[in-house]
């Protein structure tokens, strides 16, 4: 098994893994005497419905759900919330407190695998080695999950799954979560149960970010123009250049001008620039987590496999801090398109009001064109040429309409 599939469990045994038993009953004990259990989908924010049909799903299990939303809105703390109801044994799945549900909740369960795709998207040969595990039958729980993270990522990879995931042993169960389904996943997406998680509403964002420590006032600000993603909410209170960023992608449509293509590359160097300066804010965090890991090395409490999977990780991070700011970016453009033919739509980034230049049918070939270059991320990894090439048809859109 190659280490470039990440298992968030397969490198650890703890005391519980080996003595699960004896560690169940003491778990159950103490949740009893202390009223302890604590909530599986605790770390879901909102999404009450999507609550309850999981948990009602979870009762008659089938081989393989999909869980579909954009980007930030607790997929995978849903998934996680999933498999500990689909691995509880208490009656009332998920109680919280049994051994299953405590190990899934730390992370430590030997038969609830999370996969992380490696490089910007999955790739043939991890996609094959999540073959190799589903065959693998439980050790402790009654089922095996699988959880594969971003598969909206894997394009040419996703047909290695498909035999995997329609022919699995009956004790194997899959949990794919993606932000849509792309072309090449539909064939996939068609042999799961579809489960949807909707965009967060503003009282939820501002409610998550208060309860983080944020004031009311900058929460309100923030939930404004995170469009739904608490995970971008985060980004933004801990990144106050961010809401300048949007602002800079919404002006593009405004300041484009046909046949001007030397306005077209200082445009791009410009969205461009500002993306690194979104990487550069997580690099300067990610370097605070290694110097805390070389720390704990010297004291012995860290090992050399820790380093190297946090690399990794940083590694995946900036590369995700990228593509959502180069997704985000598109959305705001987009956005700015819609708003000259729905002047009613929410104002996300607190501009003027746009100027009526563009017909509906120009708007609608932008916003495809917009949505196209956006999809086509995962694929090319050339962002450079992809924005330039997106920004000239934009500007060729415009000469049309003069
Ligand atoms: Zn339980």
């Amino acid at each position: 098994m190659k280490s470039a599939v990440r298992s968030r469990i397969a490198s650890r045994v703890l005391w519980g893994d080996k003595y699960p038993a004896i560690s169940q009953c003491i778990g159950g004990l103490v949740a009893d005497l202390f009223g302890t259990s604590r909530n599986p989908f605790g770390n879901v924010v909102g999404q009450r419905s999507v609550i309850e049909q999981l948990k009602k799903l979870a009762a008659s299990p089938v081989h393989a759900y999909m869980i579909l939303g954009m980007e930030g809105v607790g997929k995978l703390a849903a998934a996680e919330g999933f498999a500990a109801t689909l691995v509880c044994e208490d009656g009332d799945k998920p109680c919280g407190s049994c051994w299953n549900c405590e190990a899934v909740m730390d992370g430590r369960h030997p038969d609830v695998n999370v996969f992380s795709h490696e490089g910007p998207s999955w790739s043939v040969e991890q996609t094959r080695d999540i073959g190799t595990w589903s065959l693998r039958s439980p050790s402790i729980a009654k089922r095996r999950v699988l959880v594969l993270r971003d598969f909206h990522t894997a394009e040419g990879a996703a047909p290695a799954l498909l035999k995997s995931l329609e022919e699995p042993p009956q004790s194997t169960v899959f949990i794919v979560i993606a932000n849509s389904v792309t072309s090449p996943l539909r064939t996939i997406a068609s042999r799961c149960v579809i489960v949807r998680m909707e965009p967060l509403s503003q009282q939820e964002l501002v409610s998550a970010l208060v309860a983080d420590g944020v004031a009311e006032d900058s929460a309100h600000n923030v939930a404004l123009v995170a469009g739904g993603s608490l995970s971008r909410a985060r980004r933004l209170v801990s990144d106050p250049e961010s809401l300048s960023r949007s602002n800079l992608w919404r002006s593009i449509p405004d300041r484009l001008e046909a046949k001007n293509g030397a306005l077209v590359i200082d445009l791009t160097k410009e969205v461009l620039d500002s993306v690194e300066r979104a990487v550069s804010v997580v690099e300067g965090r990610q370097a605070d987590e290694t110097k805390a890991l070389a720390e704990a090395r010297r004291q012995k409490s860290a090992s050399k496999t820790d380093e190297t999977e946090l690399e990794k990780a940083h590694k995946r991070q900036r590369r995700k801090i990228k593509t959502d700011e180069l997704r985000m970016g598109l959305s705001m453009m987009a956005n700015r398109y819609l708003e000259q033919i729905r002047p009613g739509i929410e104002a996300s980034g607190g501009s003027s009001d746009p100027r009526p230049r563009l017909g509906g049918a120009a708007v609608v070939r932008s916003v495809e064109l917009i949505r196209e270059t956006s999809d086509s991320l995962f694929r090319n990894p050339v962002e450079p040429l992809a924005i330039q090439a997106l920004l000239i048809r934009l500007a060729d859109i415009l000469e049309d309409c003069t």
